[in-house]
């Protein structure tokens, strides 16, 4: 695998490949195998996979969170070289910012940066999509490589490419688990034993959503996991049943709309996010 720090050297890295299709997985490092399924998927996909490693801090809204966010660079070398990874990318914030972290532009993404994760995160959004114009435009990947886990994040970036009109396909892959069925996230290694344990709590309340999708009120499903959680010892930040495009709440059930139920809560301190699509 070939590690480059400066654009230059990744492009330079990327050209001497005559590969024409190249997946590209960006993320922010403290790999766990939710990144390494998104570079499995790449490599038997493409000639070429990039993967960068950049903890972006223009999409932190809180400096204790990007402070404490974990780096575990050897680690993920190793996992990336397992994996088949051809080029990594590790550049440094003045080589993706040379301008500064001010962004000059401000990205419209209307009612997607409004609600939850945009209503929550303020700024975290327009940072996601400073980063990504950047970071795909260097690459310029046939391929993007995204996770399920952050879902409005995939919307996001989604309106970013089509704004931008960026040559590129989005791929959404399923979000990794824990056996006890705990989101694969980075942020996990702040959790204690106990702390692991009880955020099963967050897939129970999913699946009890999943099944019990028409045969209850979302309104019943919202209560239900919001107080499974609640026991649990999270403090809920939100937990909603929402139109899986639009993201409108939804009181009445309707067969022919896409749902999503979205969740994000802490518990230690430690925020976590997790999502599932229920029809
Ligand atoms: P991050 O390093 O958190 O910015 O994540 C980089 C990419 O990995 C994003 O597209 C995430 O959605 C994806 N990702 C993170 N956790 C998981 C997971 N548990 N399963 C699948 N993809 C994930």
């Amino acid at each position: 695998m070939f590690i480059v720090k400066k654009t230059i050297d990744l492009q330079n890295a990327i050209k001497n490949h005559s590969i024409v299709e190249k997946g590209f997985i960006p993320t922010m490092g403290a790999l766990h195998q939710g990144h390494i399924s998104l570079v499995n998927r790449s490599t038997k996909e493409n000639g070429l996979t990039i993967c960068s490693i950049f903890i972006n801090p223009t999409q932190f809204n809180d400096s204790a969170d990007f402070s404490k966010y974990p780096i575990t660079i050897d680690t993920d070398i190793e996992l990336l070289e397992k994996a088949g990874c051809d080029i990594l990318f590790l550049p440094s914030v003045a080589e993706i910012y040379p301008d500064g972290t001010k962004s000059p532009i401000n990205y419209e993404l209307g009612d997607l940066e409004k609600v939850f994760e945009g209503e929550f995160r303020p700024g975290h959004f327009q940072g996601v999509c400073q980063v990504m114009d950047r970071l795909v435009k260097i690459t310029k990947p046939t391929n993007l490589y995204l996770g399920q886990k952050d879902y409005q994040q995939c919307k996001v970036i989604g309106r970013l490419i089509e704004m931008k009109m960026f040559d590129c396909v989005i791929k959404i892959c399923p979000t990794q688990r824990e056996l006890s069925g705990l989101a694969m996230s980075s942020r996990n290694v702040r959790l204690s034993i106990l702390a692991k344990e009880k955020a099963s709590a967050i897939f129970k309340s999913l699946m009890y959503c999943k099944d019990n999708y028409l045969k209850e009120s979302p309104d019943h499903l919202k209560n239900w996991g919001t107080a499974l959680l609640t026991e649990n010892g999270f403090d809920v930040e939100y937990f909603e049943i929402v139109d899986a495009d639009t993201f409108r709440l939804i009181t009445n059930w309707n067969e022919n709309q896409s749902v999503v139920v979205l969740v994000a809560a802490f518990i230690e301190g430690v925020r976590l996010i997790d999502n599932r699509i229920i029809h």
